[in-house]
């Protein structure tokens, strides 16, 4: 029997942010007292990391911040449960509510994205990604190895298994984003099991431009031949035409998967609509709950309905018992998503987007692309002579939290790397405007002028250490902290 809703928590998920009231600080803070009961250190890094969140200007592209509706969700016995299986076909007894959970959860995944299909179990966006890349496999090859796999799970198998399983599935092929240039290490990169399990090529950005190059995907296409086409990015800062993307597939025999982690938000919230729209051009798209869609740390993944009984494989397959209060969250930010109200938030975060991109060029700033059409921004701070670690840390210092990022052919690799990747799907959450985005270019810029790399032993300039000048680095924490003041998050509720 669901408890009714009290007129607080109604008016608390209306406006998840910026009316969390009483009801939600009555809530967490009851749950930290129980906490506290047991482990009193816990509780406490928990009501810290609430502050830590306030304080500091979020801008990690892949960061945002979950309703209490959706977190509050995720706090009870629902994990007690154990629910192998698919709603109405458990391989435990006693899943009555589970199944309930789990079917309101995919029929508002449904319904917001159109989609024929969604199975919500994964644990995360790796785990849907693992779902969907078998899910095809066993969709299109036949392979004495591949059921061999499905009974005993991937996880047992060794180096000379996954040999022998790459041959007996024909060595297929898959082409996905270079992580160099966007790309997701679970796209087909070696070192994971993505690039274990398929003969696996890259397609990279125009170095001129620094966009997707579709002529040369396709001949890419044409020559590999891929059994699946990966689309989809962790830190590329403009549209991609999954139109295009299907036409390619089909013409070379692959199937088209979209990767939409860090978008599944904009196409929620109707940004990325027509040629945009990953849900309406490929068979299988799969995400993360906990980026832009503001849900859950979570997965899922949706298909057309051939592919349905495939992916609703992924238990026992790839996934153990399901997260059923994780699932219930996921559908409570699905209802939230479905409300008008998202559409607004999802179209305020590409316009901040565009903001501070506006702001950063303005200043002198270097972007890769030269600018967003999404939610992300992708610095070059070589300008400034400084690593993307450095940029990363000095930032930092200085309260505003980014990540560095490799930029296209990056000369520093992925550890030092030359860029900072900034998000605005968090701080628009929190209410931020575009006339706060330009102002944190301004703070982003003068921190960034402010910094300098250190000189090695050798005479040559570091790539981690740096000195950052101190008034500076104050001078920006305090901007940053007045900025954010008229903009509190979980209003309402006070743990101290
Ligand atoms: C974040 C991300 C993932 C992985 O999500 P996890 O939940 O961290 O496993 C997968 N694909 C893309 C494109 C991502 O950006």
């Amino acid at each position: 029997m669901a408890t009714p809703y009290t007129p607080h928590a109604v008016e608390a998920a209306q406006a998840p942010h910026t009316a969390a009231g009483a009801a939600a600080d009555t809530a967490f803070r009851s749950a930290l007292d129980v906490v506290a009961g047991v482990e009193p250190r816990i509780a406490a890094a928990i009501g810290q990391e609430l502050e830590d969140q306030r304080a500091s200007l979020k801008l990690i592209a892949s960061e945002n911040y979950a309703s209490p509706a959706v977190l509050l969700a995720m706090g009870n016995w629902l994990s007690d449960k154990y629910a192998e299986g698919t709603a109405g076909r458990r391989f435990y007894a006693g899943c009555r509510n589970v199944d309930t959970v789990e079917t309101i959860a995919a029929e508002h995944a449904r319904a917001l994205f159109g989609a024929d299909h969604a199975y919500v179990q994964p644990h995360s966006g790796i785990d849907a990604n693992l779902t969907a890349f078998w899910a095809v496999l066993s969709q299109r090859v036949e392979s004495p190895a591949l059921e061999r796999a499905k009974v005993r799970g991937v996880n047992d198998l060794t180096e000379q298994d996954w040999a022998q399983l790459r041959q007996s599935l024909g060595n297929q092929r898959m082409l996905g984003m270079s992580l160099d240039a966007g790309g997701h290490l679970t796209h087909g990169f070696r070192p994971n099991i993505s690039g274990k399990m398929f003969d696996q090529r890259s397609y990279g950005t125009d170095p001129a431009t620094g966009l997707i190059d579709y002529d040369a995907l396709r001949e890419t296409a044409r020559e590999f031949r891929p059994l699946i086409l990966v689309a989809g990015y962790s830190a590329y800062p403009r549209l991609v035409d999954f139109r295009r993307m299907r036409e390619i597939a089909d013409e070379v025999g692959a199937t088209l998967m979209v990767d939409m982690a860090h978008f599944a938000g904009l196409v929620a919230g109707k940004v990325l609509t027509g040629d945009h729209d990953p849900v309406q051009h490929a068979q299988i798209v799969t995400t993360t709950t906990h980026k832009s869609l503001r849900g859950p740390r979570g997965g899922m993944v949706l298909c057309d309905t051939e592919l349905a009984e495939h992916v609703d494989r992924g238990c026992p397959l790839v996934l153990g018992g399901p997260l059923s209060h994780v699932m219930a969250a996921k559908a409570v930010a699905f209802a939230e998503a479905r409300r008008p109200e998202f559409q607004t938030y999802a179209h305020a975060v590409v316009d901040n987007a565009r903001a501070l991109a506006e702001g950063l060029l303005r200043r002198g700033g270097r972007l890769v692309t030269g600018g967003t059409d999404n939610h992300l921004v992708l610095a070059d701070v070589s300008g400034y002579g400084l690593t993307g670690r450095q940029a990363e840390a000095a930032l930092l210092d200085s309260g505003v939290v980014t990540n560095r990022n490799s930029v296209p052919q990056d000369p520093n690799g992925a550890w030092y790397t030359s860029g900072v990747r900034l998000g605005t799907p968090a701080l628009t959450t929190r209410g931020l405007g575009t006339a706060e985005m330009d102002e944190i270019a301004a703070l982003i810029d003068t921190v960034l002028r402010a910094t300098t790399p250190t000189t090695t032993a050798g005479g040559a300039p570091s790539k981690a250490q740096y000195r950052l000048d101190d008034a500076v680095r104050d001078g920006v924490a305090k901007r940053a902290t007045d900025l954010l003041a008229p903009f509190p998050l979980y209003p309402g509720v006070d743990l101290t």
